[in-house]
């Protein structure tokens, strides 16, 4: 048997019934793991203590023979923007320096009733604003396939935990594609649910129409298994949907004959690297063979997705991020003056990246440029979500590249936002129109980096999208290659 830090959840789940290994032992390989790989700077918080005295309550529960969640005794880790009763959430910002909530994430506390255990607190850019998790105003993530490399953002903490091994799971947000380009560049399984599937109570807003909590796993039937513990209508999220959720785990077999794939043309144009366009010709090659209609389709708006996100989502953080003012959260810097007290702080709290949003965001809102940027930017979002609409009358699923590189050097994008932006060109449509994406691992280039594909299904169609992941991870057997640490 291989270290239990290695397996996969469903693995474990399976030697705990057996009772061939306890949750302990599992927590502990974990927190060995973690220890050994320290300097990829995955994690800004983590509780031995607590998560060993869990993974205890999850074996007494096994001893008495209960009847136990698939989870149960299986480690997971928060993003930072989680509230946790039991660590700090700081959201990777100074101005939330060991903030200590009152109460929890809706997400967090499913997990603990579901017997998961609670691991740590996942690096990310700071307020999930961000591609490379640089933007942290703690260390950045190390890429564990390239440990030079960025592991994507802003859940870089959770993907590169998980593709390193410290963790089986994790939970990342997704406002414009920080689960599934992560994902992509440490070669993962990442997806961002639809909007309104998984509850946001208790996770730090950063643009609440486009913000949406997610899994990262190796293997698609994990995916599966952590979203039937998160999915599901909240009454403390008023944009939570009351739609019947789906058992995602059941009969999760690859469904690809006969399905109908469009691929849009307009993510394939200028920007794409070579070898991300190869590998994902060759998945769709692939797709065909099996059984799948291929069709070329046309998202006509998505080349104004970018703009019209950056216009939206920083109008939104210029209001949710009003509320860190010194008085009443995190940390302050005194002075008499209390207009003072409050820009010190704020100058002080935020890095460079939420500063430069905060300000485009109240420029953009502000009296005599609403109508021309923010009113103009929902108008374009309705033509986007309505690509979607058109598309998904002839197709039942899209596919594109997920990112348009690889995996690129830290410090190569900090000082030129605009670049730093375009490694969302091909996910951000998808949270403007709040139709669920699920990043798939097609492959590496011959740097010996990975390369990812992006599924878009129609709104509440997660389970497709899982089944067609299913499909590649039993050609292609991807959550069998591990980084070599
Ligand atoms: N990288 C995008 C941004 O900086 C998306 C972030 C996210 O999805 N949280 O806004």
């Amino acid at each position: 048997m291989s270290a239990l830090h290695q397996q996969t959840a469903e693995e474990l789940s399976r030697a705990l019934k057996a009772e061939e290994i306890s949750s302990q032992q599992i927590v502990q390989s974990c927190f060995e793991r973690i220890s050994e790989t320290e300097h990829l700077g995955c994690f800004l918080h983590v509780d031995q203590a607590n998560a060993l005295k869990a993974a205890q309550a999850s074996d007494d529960r096994r001893a008495k023979g209960e009847k136990l969640s698939a989870l149960d005794g299986i480690p997971v880790a928060l993003k930072d923007n989680h509230m946790t009763l039991d660590m700090p959430t700081t959201a990777a910002s100074k101005i939330l320096t060991d903030l200590q909530s009152p109460y929890e994430a809706t997400v967090a506390r499913k997990l603990r009733e579901a017997g998961a255990i609670i691991l740590g607190k996942t690096n990310m850019d700071e307020f999930a604003m961000g591609s490379s998790n640089e933007h942290s105003a703690y260390q950045a993530v190390r890429n564990p396939w390239n440990t030079e490399c960025v592991p994507g953002g802003s859940s870089g903490g959770s993907a590169a935990a998980v593709a390193a091994r410290q963790v089986p799971l994790s939970l990342g947000t997704d406002t414009g594609g920080s689960i599934r380009q992560p994902a992509s560049m440490c070669g993962v399984y990442g997806l961002k649910p639809t909007y309104g599937r998984v509850s946001r109570q208790g996770i730090i807003a950063f643009a609440s129409s486009l913000d949406q909590v997610g899994p990262f796993a190796r293997t698609p039937k994990d995916l599966a298994a952590l979203l039937d513990i998160i999915a599901g209508y909240d009454p403390l999220d008023s944009t939570s949907a009351q739609v019947e959720t789906p058992r995602y785990s059941d009969e999760l077999l690859p469904q690809v004959k006969g399905l109908r794939i469009g691929i849009p043309n307009e993510y394939f144009g200028e920007g794409l690297q070579d070898e991300v366009r190869d590998r994902i010709e060759q998945s769709v090659d692939s797709l065909k063979q099996a059984g799948a209609i291929v069709t070329e389709i046309s998202l006509p708006h998505t080349q104004y997705a970018l703009s019209t996100y950056y216009l939206i989502a920083t109008a939104e953080v210029s209001s949710n991020l009003a509320r860190y003012d010194g008085i009443r959260y995190g940390a302050r810097i005194e002075d008499r003056d209390l207009r003072k007290m409050i820009a010190r702080t704020r100058s002080a709290g935020f890095g460079a990246e939420v500063q430069r949003r905060i300000v485009l965001g109240t420029f953009v809102l502000s009296a005599g440029y609403y109508d021309a940027y923010y009113g103009k930017a929902q108008k374009v979002r309705t033509l986007i979500r309505k690509d979607f609409e058109n598309a998904f009358d002839s197709v039942d699923v899209i596919l594109t590249p997920t990112s348009p590189f690889t995996a690129f050097p830290l410090g190569s994008k900090t000082k030129d936002p605009m670049s730093m932006y375009l490694s969302d060109i091909c996910t951000l449509a998808v949270n403007l129109a709040g139709v669920p994406g699920l990043s798939v691992p097609i492959g590496f280039s011959d740097a010996g980096l990975p390369i990812g594909a992006q599924l878009i299904g129609p709104w509440f169609k997660e389970k497709r999208l899982l089944q067609i992941a299913q499909y590649f991870e039993e050609n292609l057997s991807m959550s069998t290659k591990s980084p070599d640490l």
